[in-house]
C-alpha cells in the first residue's frame, strides 16, 4: 500500500540535468477544501479512499504539505501555438511533484496544476480557477472510462485565495496523474535552442522510460533505427488517439504542440467539447476565430503536429528520410483506425469497400439534420427490433434518413451477427452518457456555490458510460437550447 506519508517515489526526471527544469515548491493556497476525489484514479496509486487520505490530499493539493518523497519541479518546454512557434513556454502554473511507483511497478507522474508562479509563468499568476479544474477533472475521468487514452485526475482542491480573471474567482488546483508529462514541445525547446546534446538526452530518456518495450528497440536504441521506431510509435499513437476523439465526437480545442503528449494521451484540457448536434465545423474554443482547431481539422492538425515533432528530431538522425517515412504512415493509420471504430459503432464486423461511403453518408445526414451524435448511435444500437424506426425519425428529421436506413438494412444482411448480438456489441461502443458541456456547466455553477454533489452525481454515469443508469436518465437527454450555446474560452 502506498500512503501519503511516504510511498515509493522514483524521481527519474529530477535526475536529469538542471537545464530540463527548475526546482521549486508549490505556493500554498489559503483555507483549502477538497472538491472531489477520484477513488478510481487513487487505486492507480494504491491509495485507500479514507477520510485520512482525503484530508492529506487537501493539504498536498493546496501546497500546504509536501508528499514525502516528492521533488517538485517546473519542466521547461516550448511549442507551436496556433501555428506559430513560441520559444518561451514551460510549466507556468503546474509542477511535477514526483513519480510515484505503484505495487504493479508502474510509475505515475503527479502533477499539481495551479501550484503558483514559476520562472515560466510569463505574465500569468501561476494559478488555476475552480471551473477549469472541474472541467479537466470531469473530462479526463470521462475519457478514461470511454476507453480513450488520457491523463487522469486524482482530486480538485479549492481555497480562499483570490484569483482574478474576468471576475474574482477561487484559486484551485487539480492533481493530475500521467505516465509521462513530456510534450512534443519539450523536444522543440531543445531543437530550436540548438541544444542537440540535450535533445538526444531527452530522446534517450523518453525511450528508456516509455518506449523501451517496443519490439526490436533493445537492439537498436541510440541509433537511427531506434529513433525511427520511437518516432513511428508516437505518430501511431497520435493518429489512433485522434481517430478515437473523432469517433467519440470529442474536440480538444487547443491542439498546440505543447499540449501534445509524447505517449499519446489526451493532454491539457482547456476549452474542449463533446459535440451535442453533429457538426463537421464544430469549434469549441471561443477564442479560435479561424477554426484552426475545429472538429473536422483535428486529424490534419495531428499530422501537422507530428511533423513539427519530426522536425525537432532531425539532429538525431543521419538519414532524415527515416523521419518522413514514419510520418507518411499517419494518414493510413488514422483512416484505418477511424473506419474500424465507426464500423464498430454501426455493429459491422468485417469491412466492405462501400462501408466508407455508408459512414460518410451518415455523417452528412447527421450534419444536415443537426442530429445529436451520441443519441443517434445509442438509438441505432437498438435498431430495428427494440427500437422502431419512428424513434430514429424523431431524432433525424430529414428526407435522407429513409434511404440511408435502407442501405444500412441491406448491409446488415451481409453482417454475420444476429440482431441481438449486434445490438449488444453496439451498446458497448456507443455510450449512452457523455460529458455534455451544459452538464459540466451545471456542476460548476453549483460547485462555485459550495455544493459539490452534482459533480459526484455526474461521475456516477461518466464512470460507466455504456451502461444504463435508470436514476440518472436525464443525463442522457439532449441539452436544452441554452446548453447548446455555451462558449468556453482559454482564460482559465
Ligand atoms: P495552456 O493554454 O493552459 O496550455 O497554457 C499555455 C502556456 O501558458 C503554458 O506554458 C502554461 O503553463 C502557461 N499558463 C497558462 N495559464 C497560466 C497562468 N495562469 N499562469 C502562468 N502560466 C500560465
Ligand atoms: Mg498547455
Amino acid at each position: 500500500m502506498n500512503n501519503l506519508d511516504g510511498g515509493h517515489f522514483n524521481n527519474t526526471y529530477s535526475g536529469l540535468p538542471e537545464y530540463f527544469y527548475t526546482r521549486l515548491d508549490p505556493t500554498p493556497l489559503e483555507n483549502p477544501r477538497l472538491v472531489v476525489y477520484s477513488p478510481s484514479a487513487g487505486q492507480q496509486l494504491n491509495l485507500e479512499d479514507t477520510r485520512e487520505t482525503r484530508e492529506k490530499l487537501t493539504l498536498i493539493g493546496s501546497g500546504n504539505r509536501a508528499w514525502p518523497g516528492s521533488e517538485p519541479l517546473a519542466m521547461v518546454y516550448s511549442g507551436h501555438q496556433f501555428g506559430a512557434y513560441n520559444p518561451q513556454l514551460g510549466d507556468g502554473r503546474g509542477l511535477l511533484l514526483g513519480e510515484l511507483v505503484n505495487t504493479r511497478g508502474e510509475k505515475w507522474d503527479l502533477h499539481l496544476k495551479g501550484a503558483g508562479p514559476t520562472p515560466y509563468s510569463r505574465f500569468g499568476d501561476g494559478r488555476a480557477v475552480l471551473r477549469s479544474c472541474i472541467r479537466e477533472y470531469l473530462a479526463s475521468e470521462a475519457l478514461h472510462h470511454l476507453g480513450i487514452p488520457t491523463t487522469r485526475a486524482l482530486c480538485v482542491v479549492t481555497s480562499d485565495t483570490p484569483v482574478y480573471r474576468e471576475t474574482r474567482e477561487a484559486g484551485s488546483t487539480l492533481l493530475r496523474l500521467a505516465r509521462s508529462h513530456i510534450r512534443f514541445g519539450h523536444f522543440e525547446y531543445f531543437f530550436y535552442n540548438k541544444r542537440y546534446e540535450a535533445l538526444k538526452e531527452l530522446a534517450d530518456y523518453t525511450i528508456e522510460h516509455h518506449f523501451h518495450d517496443l519490439e526490436g528497440m533493445k537492439a537498436v536504441a541510440g541509433s537511427d533505427k531506434g529513433y525511427q521506431l520511437f518516432y513511428a510509435e508516437v505518430v501511431h499513437r497520435t493518429a489512433t488517439l485522434i481517430a478515437r476523439w473523432q469517433a467519440a465526437g470529442f474536440a480538444h480545442g487547443v491542439m498546440n504542440t505543447d499540449n501534445m503528449s509524447i505517449i499519446g494521451d489526451t493532454f491539457d484540457y482547456g476549452p474542449y467539447g463533446f459535440m451535442d448536434d453533429f457538426n463537421w465545423h464544430y469549434i469549441c474554443n471561443h477564442s479560435d476565430h479561424s477554426g484552426r482547431y475545429a472538429f473536422s481539422q483535428q486529424p490534419d492538425i495531428g499530422y501537422w503536429n507530428c511533423g513539427r515533432l519530426g522536425q525537432a528530431l532531425v539532429p538525431l538522425f543521419d538519414d532524415i528520410e527515416l523521419i518522413q517515412k514514419a510520418l507518411d504512415q499517419y494518414p493510413q493509420i488514422y483512416t484505418q483506425t477511424y473506419t474500424r471504430l465507426m464500423l464498430d459503432k454501426l455493429g459491422l464486423l468485417a469491412e466492405e469497400e462501400e462501408d466508407a461511403e455508408l459512414v460518410r453518408d451518415l455523417l452528412q445526414l447527421l450534419h444536415d439534420s443537426h442530429c445529436d451524435y451520441t443519441l443517434f448511435f445509442r438509438t441505432l444500437s437498438s435498431f430495428p427490433s427494440e427500437q422502431p424506426v419512428n424513434q430514429l425519425e424523431a431524432l433525424v428529421n430529414h428526407p435522407s434518413l429513409a434511404p440511408w436506413l435502407d442501405s444500412y438494412k441491406k448491409r446488415l444482411k451481409r453482417n454475420p451477427l444476429d440482431d441481438q448480438n449486434r445490438q449488444k456489441r453496439m451498446k458497448q461502443v456507443n455510450p449512452k452518457y457523455i460529458l455534455r458541456n451544459y452538464l459540466a456547466q451545471q456542476a460548476i455553477e453549483k460547485a462555485e456555490k459550495g455544493d459539490y454533489q452534482e459533480i459526484e452525481n455526474l461521475m456516477n454515469v461518466l464512470v460507466s458510460p455504456y451502461d444504463e443508469h435508470p436514476d440518472f436518465e436525464h443525463y442522457a437527454e439532449q441539452p436544452p437550447e441554452w446548453g447548446k450555446k455555451l462558449e468556453v474560452s482559454c482564460s482559465s
